[in-house]
């Protein structure tokens, strides 16, 4: 974001909400640093079916280990430390983990569905808070309006992503709702540096090279686009014309030849096979040998 601050971004929490936040803002380009320690949900789960993609199922301990390598993946800093206080400074964010130094940011989002207390010494007029009852005993939690449904708070640079009143009551839902807070995060910055309209929201896509044929493979073609997407503006020309170029400069580095794609293919394989063990593997192989001799053989066994 281009200030003297340790990080962009820090997420306080690094289960599903968090991890689907950081993977955004890392992969944007803000240096973001997760912290996860404490009580967390996933891990008092069974086993989780209802995971899209996991038509077998996947254990707790896989998909959280699956969600810190995708964090490492795309240059997210994952610390295993509480967060025990943010507060505000001049510029953004003071953190102050139980365990390491504390750091600044410039955002925060909070991820940590069971705990948000943490967020105390940016409670001002005493007004973040709630008493409510959980199993006959009076606890304090964070009132569910401080986020709206974007999870923007009315602190600038806090956004809460958990805990909400229900998205992050699945697996699938909360990584899903902390890319979409996310994405305000990207937005609000965006809008912050001149853009508006339709080119305010950021889409983290890859597009194979048929998007970016005929009229759309001629930068022209993107400009007028982004003129009429941009719509009225304030800002002076020359500024327009650098955000322009950036823009197009930023979607053209989204284009991924036949080549590449299937060089992404064999990778994210082989990454996928690094968390199954080696005993999984090749108990897989041998029932697939198994099943193909058996096919070929009909009759045998039967
Ligand atoms: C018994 C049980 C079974 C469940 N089974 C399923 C299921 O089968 N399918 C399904 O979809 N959902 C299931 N869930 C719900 C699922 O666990 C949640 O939807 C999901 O974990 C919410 O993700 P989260 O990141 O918001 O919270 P969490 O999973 O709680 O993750 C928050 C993370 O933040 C960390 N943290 C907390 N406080 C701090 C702090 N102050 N500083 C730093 N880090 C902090 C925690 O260590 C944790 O890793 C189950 C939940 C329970 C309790």
């Amino acid at each position: 974001m281009g200030n003297e601050r340790d990080h962009d971004v820090v997420v306080v929490g690094g289960g599903p909400t968090g991890t689907g936040v950081a993977v955004f803002t890392a992969r944007y380009g803000f240096d973001t640093a997760v912290y996860d320690r404490g009580n967390a949900a996933l891990a008092r789960a069974a086993y989780v079916e209802n995971y899209p993609g996991f038509p077998g199922g996947i254990d707790t301990e896989t998909l959280t280990a699956l969600f810190h390598d995708h964090l490492d993946e795309v240059g997210a800093t994952l610390r295993p430390d509480v967060v025990d206080a943010v507060e505000r400074d001049d510029e953004g964010f003071r953190v102050t983990p139980a365990e390491g130094e504390p750091v600044t940011a410039q955002c925060v989002v909070a991820a940590a569905w069971y705990d948000a207390s943490y967020l105390d010494p940016l409670d001002e007029d005493g007004e973040m808070f709630e008493v409510h009852e959980h199993h006959g005993e009076d606890r304090e939690q964070l009132d569910r309006d401080v986020p709206d449904a974007d999870g923007r708070t009315h602190i600038d640079g806090l956004y809460v992503a958990a805990p909400t009143d229900s998205r992050n009551a699945q697996v699938a839902i909360a990584t899903g709702h902390g890319a979409h807070v996310a994405r305000t995060l990207l937005e609000d910055h965006r809008r912050d540096e001149g853009l508006a309209g339709e080119v305010a929201p950021h889409y983290d896509w890859l597009r194979p090279e048929s998007e970016f044929s005929g009229d759309w493979g001629d930068r022209e073609r993107w400009r007028e686009w982004f003129d009429n997407e941009m719509g009225e503006t304030d800002l002076p020309d020359d500024e327009v014309a650098t955000l322009r170029e950036r823009y197009i400069d930023r979607a053209f580095e989204t284009e991924l030849s036949p080549e590449e794609i299937a060089a992404r293919r064999d990778r994210g394989h082989r990454r996928l096979v690094e968390h199954l063990g080696t005993d999984a593997v090749l108990d897989a192989i041998r029932d697939e040998e198994i099943q193909a001799y058996l096919d070929e053989n009909s009759g045998i066994g039967q």
